[in-house]
């Protein structure tokens, strides 16, 4: 099943559990607005390229739209189309004033020289500036992009509307960027997690973590966990897999990489095969990279207990079926990692004040919005007696049609 699929499926899941009206249900499915731009640029050869750029702008009931821009081979329509949407519920369920979106560029950014890159990030920028703006869609870094690219992307918009920062998060420092935006998604995954542990009595400190994808989610929960006092028996990237069930010195294994340019070869740790990493004996699994990687390949192997979707749509519906039959709790996406778009929404606050957050107050922030939405999945899954993936998406779809509805939009 592709992403829009399986992202329908559970949007429309939680509708008939809300009981929602059929025509509000396909409004609130079908995307605001689509943009396919081609961006042609000159490789530093002189030769030319051309990439397709998309926008999915899904829905703004609730406020501007919100989401990554992402630079990927797998970048395609109805990827792009499930990530916007899912953007939807998950500003809904962190409880911030905006609607989703996501866009991106079917690109292999490795392949680009750091000029190629401005060049392309710019040109895409030229084609959507009228369509983005701090109230109307406010992208930020995803895959294959990060605050450099924020940093294009806000020069070339400035050029058309003058000096706006709002138009962008995930900015470096210097040009308005938040403290604490860089660590966000992976420390609202640890925040996540306790909440999560916390209920059934447990703590980071007595679990064994196994990451998978060590980027800039992957190895900010990997640091985190180790500060707490977790375990990280098992970390994976694209270079490969490393295990020691004894746990895992992070920083000496970042030191590592960072020399390196792998995970391999490191002292402290053996190496294991990466499609392993997901079945491999642990407490907590966060998979931190791409979608449908627990799939009904390998679903029946999972041996944690708790599976933390720091990725977006990691686990594919069959997954999900068979992880709950083996009694595995999935924390969902649109809750997990909601941690990168909570601190975005407060970086966006930041320009708009004109002041700036200290550190402590912004992951002070980002703690209480976490719990506070965990409180709220709780009591969704109480009330309507499902698990947390529907939990979560009931109260994404439930205060984003209540806004629809107070508009005035319903059919
Ligand atoms: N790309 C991140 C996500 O998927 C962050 C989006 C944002 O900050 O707008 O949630």
């Amino acid at each position: 099943m592709n992403a829009l699929a399986a992202t329908n499926r559970y949007f429309r899941h939680a509708a008939r559990i809300l009981g929602l009206d059929s025509k509000l249900e396909q409004s609130l499915l079908i995307p605001f607005r689509e943009i396919k731009v081609e961006c042609t640029i000159p490789k530093d050869d002189g030769s030319l390229v051309s990439y397709i750029g998309f926008r999915v702008q899904h829905d703004n009931a609730r406020g501007p739209m919100k989401g990554g821009i992402r630079y990927h081979p797998e970048v395609e329509p109805d990827e792009v189309n499930a990530l916007a949407q899912l953007m939807t519920w998950k500003t809904a369920v962190a409880n911030i004033p905006y609607g989703g979106a996501k866009g991106g560029i079917g690109c292999k950014p490795s392949e680009l020289s750091r000029s190629e890159l401005e060049r392309l990030t710019r040109v895409f920028t030229q084609k959507i500036h009228d369509l983005i703006g701090d109230q109307t869609d406010v992208p930020a870094p995803d895959m294959g992009t990060n605050a450099q690219t924020m940093a294009w992307i806000l020069d070339e918009y400035s050029k058309f509307h003058g000096h706006s920062p709002a138009v962008v998060t995930g900015k470096p420092l210097d040009l308005g960027g938040s403290l604490g935006r860089e660590a966000a998604t992976g420390r609202g995954v640890v925040y996540a997690t306790e909440a999560l542990l916390a209920e059934h009595g447990k703590s980071i400190k007595d679990q064994k973590f196994a990451i998978q994808g060590f980027g800039n989610v992957g190895t900010w929960a990997a640091k985190l966990v180790y500060e707490i006092g977790g375990k990280v028996v098992a970390v994976s990237d694209i270079t490969g897999a490393v295990k020691n069930p004894n746990g895992i010195d992070i920083p000496a294994l970042l030191k590592h990489k960072e020399e390196t340019g792998s995970l391999i070869n490191f002292n402290g740790a053996d190496k294991m095969n990466a499609d392993e990493l997901l079945v491999c004996e642990c407490d907590v699994l966060i998979p931190c990279a791409l979608g449908g990687v627990v799939n009904r390949e390998n679903a029946e192997d999972v041996r944690a207990k708790f599976l933390i979707e720091a990725a977006n749509h990691p686990t594919d519906p069959e997954a999900d079926e068979i992880l709950s039959r083996k009694g595995v709790i999935v924390l969902p996406d649109i809750y997990a990692n909601a941690g990168g778009v909570t601190v975005s929404y407060f970086e966006w606050v930041q320009n708009i004040q004109g002041f700036m957050w200290d550190e402590e107050k912004v992951n002070m922030e980002l703690k209480r919005y976490m719990t506070s939405a965990f409180d709220e999945i709780k009591k969704m899954c109480q009330t309507h007696n499902c698990n947390l993936r529907m939990g979560a998406f009931t109260l994404g779809v439930n205060r984003v049609a209540r806004a629809t509805l107070w508009r005035g939009w319903e059919a």
